[in-house]
């Protein structure tokens, strides 16, 4: 269907989905950029925190190195001169000299192959470390290297304590013992007090065997973890030094851990810093950019929600217009009244049909067209004045009857009701004209005005006709003193007995003659009137009383000479006429005529068919 309202809803919901997908391409791209632009932040954070992780392992790893030098260094200075001065060795001495620095250590020892606790750098009571792991991986055998055993509970200090050994090997190459000393395992990670890690930051040195020497978590220091599955060995396996995100399984705190392995020693060095403690920063971050977005987003989607509802209501509003204007167009259409909108230069702008019907006109020939045009012209004056009225506010509409001419040139009587349409600020629009068909109305009282003046026998007028065309005059003469006029009674002579000789109806004959022969006397400007029986009147306007008298008589003659004929039968009748002026100083006409009547009296007296003037009002 191609109808406008299903284009005006197409279009409507064209309309929907651009807003709809607006709104949707503006939140996501408004999301896209938030998200990419946390992800790179993201991304940057943990760069930045791996690569301060790494450099710290790095120094951490050299600190370590330094320090495992200095105790080996110790630990071969004493073997060295164990081997040389044997028991007699003093190594109190050296501590105190500071030859060994014991500040590193809290106790060193020679122990002899049997395990016994030889020399100490400390007094000490007998002790045997044959079931200890260092004393027992060197009595295995193995290279000549520095052995870092797993943390130890002290047996002399009841501390933890990481003993460092190294093998002593008689001449002939077989076991001799081993030289020991313990070490604070804090100490590896005091180091790390300068560094901040964070309160959840991780920093731990682990054997490759798997046991952490030590491992710190922000202040808090454990020692003694087995770490073989951890993530940390995992990742070590594959790469000598990395870095990975830590889902941490000891503490449930994700850590961005970088690890070493050392070079020279079977260790581990790693540090981390919580995720969350790294990210905090950027996480506010995120979470406001994120708020910003959302109430961004709803503000979107309620201005969308919102233009949506405002254009449904539009819609719904143009549509019960065009409702409300097609239902006018219908009954506009289809009325039984013929109507019409003309402009204020009077053009027709919209014509309904029976409108047209009713002037015989199609409605391309009438619009645009000039409304006076069809207006008959003595109406147009009237037209013009009520429409002036409307404009001025005068009158909401004005009715009138009025005529048209229609197309063939008949009158087309019409009630006009014309009213002016305005806009809601009071401007004026178009005139609306509502016009009725009277044209039947107007004939009937045009028959009857006809039928109650006019003489039925004689088609003139009858008296009561003439009477008033008498008092008009009466009262035009009374007006301009000037002006004059004369009345004329006839009566035919001895009628009675044409009526007898002939009967009635060749007497009507004869009355309709005599009409006839007055009437054709007569000028246009003149009036002449049946009064009643076998009694005529005339009313000559303008004329003297001798003038009047002088019509009289040709009347009178022309009379007695034009006989009527009837059936081959000639009827010759004779009138007798008074002759009366109308006078100003009479108080009606009816006077005029009396006088009439008195002449006429004396012409019958005086032997009938002859003409008598009054002279009773005459100058
Ligand atoms: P006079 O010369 O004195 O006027 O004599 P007259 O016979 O004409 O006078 P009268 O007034 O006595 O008679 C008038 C007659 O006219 C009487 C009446 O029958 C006749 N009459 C009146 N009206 C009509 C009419 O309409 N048709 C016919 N045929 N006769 C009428
Ligand atoms: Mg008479
Ligand atoms: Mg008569």
């Amino acid at each position: 269907m191609n109808t406008a309202p299903a284009r005006g809803s197409r279009r409507f919901a064209d309309v929907n989905l651009l807003i709809g997908v607006f709104s949707a391409l503006l939140i996501g791209g408004l999301w896209f950029y938030m998200i990419t632009k946390h992800e790179g932040e993201y991304r940057e954070t943990v760069e930045a925190a791996f690569r301060q992780n790494s450099n710290l392992a790095v120094a951490y790893e050299e600190h370590i190195v330094r320090t495992l030098k200095g105790f080996d260094s110790a630990l071969l200075f004493v073997r060295h001169e164990y081997r040389r001065a044997g028991r007699a060795l003093d190594i109190a001495r050296y501590v105190e000299d500071g030859v060994v620095d014991s500040q590193l250590f809290s106790i060193l020892s020679v122990v002899d192959e049997r395990g016994d606790v030889v020399l100490s750098s400390r007094a000490f009571e007998p002790t045997n470390y044959a079931d200890r792991e260092f004393f027992r991986v060197h009595q295995r055998g193995g290279g000549d290297v520095l052995y870092i055993n797993r943390p130890v509970l002290g047996r002399v200090s009841g501390t933890w304590q990481v003993p460092m050994s190294r093998r002593i090997s008689k001449a002939d190459g077989s076991f001799g013992g081993v030289v020991v000393l313990s070490v604070d395992p804090g100490y590896f990670a005091r180091f790390y007090q300068k560094a901040d890690i964070g309160t959840k930051g991780l920093v731990t040195l682990v054997g490759i065997d798997g046991i952490a020497r030590v491992r710190r978590v922000g202040s808090e220091l454990s020692f003694d973890i087995d770490m073989t599955g951890s993530s940390l060995l995992r990742q070590r396996a594959k790469l000598e030094h990395g870095q990975f995100l830590s889902l941490g399984g000891f503490d449930d705190v994700r850590r961005l851990l970088s690890y070493r392995t050392l070079r020279e020693y079977p260790l581990i060095v790693a540090v981390g810093a919580a995720e969350q403690e790294v990210l905090r920063e950027s996480l506010r971050n995120r979470n406001r950019d994120y708020g910003m977005a959302l109430l961004v987003s709803l503000v979107i989607v309620a201005f969308a929600v919102m233009l949506k509802v405002t254009l449904a209501r539009q819609r719904r509003a143009r549509e019960a217009l065009a409702n409300s204007e097609a239902r006018f167009r219908g009954a506009f259409e289809q009325a039984a009244i013929g109507m019409a909108h003309t402009s204020m230069d009077r053009r027709f702008l919209q014509v309904n049909q029976r409108f047209c019907d009713m002037l015989g006109y199609t409605r391309e020939e009438l619009m645009g067209k000039a409304a006076t045009d069809f207006t008959h012209p003595e109406d147009r004056g009237s037209a013009t004045h009520d429409r002036q009225r409307l404009l001025a506010g005068e009158a909401d509409s004005l009715s009138a009857e009025k005529r048209y001419v229609r197309k063939d040139g008949s009158l087309l009587w019409v009630n006009r009701t014309v009213s002016l349409v305005r806009d809601a600020e009071g401007q004026p629009l178009y005139f609306l004209r509502i016009v009725e068909d009277i044209t039947e109305r107007k004939r009937l009282e045009n028959e009857l005005r006809e039928m109650a003046t006019t003489d039925m026998l004689t088609g003139m007028p009858n008296r009561r006709a003439f009477i008033a065309w008498l008092e008009e005059e009466h009262a035009r003469i009374r007006r301009f003193p000037e002006q004059q006029a004369a009345v004329l009674m006839l009566d035919v002579d001895d009628f009675k007995r044409v009526n007898d000789t002939h009967g009635h109806a060749v007497g009507d004959t004869v009355l309709r003659h005599v009409a006839e022969l007055i009437r054709r006397g007569i000028r246009e400007v003149d009036a002449c009137g049946r009064l009643g029986g076998e009694e005529f009147a005339v009313l000559l306007t303008g004329a003297t009383p001798a003038a009047a008298a002088e019509f009289a008589e040709r009347l009178r003659r022309g009379i007695a000479a034009s006989p009527a004929s009837n059936g081959g039968l000639e009827i010759g009748v004779t009138v007798s006429i008074g002759v009366s002026a109308l006078s100003r100083e009479d108080d009606g006409a009816d006077a005029a005529l009396l006088r009439a009547d008195r002449a006429l009296y004396r012409a019958k007296e005086s032997g009938r068919n002859r003409v008598e003037t009054d002279t009773g009002r005459m100058a």
